[in-house]
């Protein structure tokens, strides 16, 4: 039996890689008079690597790479209309419809009848808060936890303080590195729904994986069969 399911936020129960990815879209295209756009791409993503323990994840962090990797690679000769146009872009994304996925609104509310249903999120606080409540499934969650980074440890810590045994806590989420290894490390149980696409930070390679079992499904739409069959 499972007393707690938990549920990872972006691209389990909405939309959201994919609006990173549009963005670096954008971003690579207004410095194509300076660099090819692969280039682009990459010296972003290394930027947002070096920043990430200085800023976490989300959309400001985000931002924020975007303009110190245009300062570098235009050697400080980037237009102020241009920042204004990447800061405009983390605005509309900051206010961009939640788009759920396929299954969510009804699986959940069908889920949160039978079990604790917890949202277990990294992210910054305001704008998973934001889409939380834009989402208009936050009355069925009992708990919510918006963490900078998800490990082993904390879920050790999220499942103790639920005081429920990790056993009956099952984590849901799309990611491998953040979602479902840590939960297994953590002695939970943890199901992956893969999202269409994966954040180069968040893949995990075989070796990794090690040769566990890891229970994958194709649609949240799944889930409430999959858990009649952990219940018998
Ligand atoms: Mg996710």
């Amino acid at each position: 039996m499972i007393d707690i399911i938990a549920f990872d936020a972006d691209d389990t129960l909405w939309h959201n890689e994919t609006r990173f990815q549009a963005t670096e879209a954008q971003f690579a295209a207004l410095l194509a008079h300076y660099h090819p756009e692969d280039l682009t791409r990459a010296r972003l993503f290394e930027t947002e690597m070096r920043n990430l323990a200085h800023f976490g994840y989300g959309v400001k962090g985000f931002i924020l790479s975007m303009i110190e990797t245009a300062v570098e690679l235009t050697e400080g000769e980037i237009r102020g209309a241009d920042i204004r146009t990447i800061i405009d872009w983390g605005h509309e994304m900051l206010h961009a419809p939640v788009e759920l996925l396929d299954g969510v609104a009804e699986t959940i509310g069908e889920l949160a009848g039978r079990h604790r249903l917890m949202l277990l999120t990294k992210g910054d606080l305001f704008d998973q808060e934001s889409k939380l409540a834009r989402s208009a499934l936050g009355e069925h969650f009992s708990a919510v936890e918006i963490v900078s980074n998800k490990n082993a440890q904390t879920y050790r810590s999220i499942i103790t303080k639920s005081g429920v045994d990790p056993a009956r806590f099952l984590m849901v989420g799309n990611s491998l590195r953040s979602d479902i290894l840590p939960a297994l490390e953590a002695g939970a149980r943890a199901v992956h729904i893969p999202y269409q696409t994966t954040w180069a930070h968040e893949h995990v390679d075989d070796a990794e994986i090690g040769g566990r079992a890891i229970e994958k499904l194709s649609s949240i739409r799944d889930l409430p069969a999959w858990l009649l069959g952990v219940r018998s």
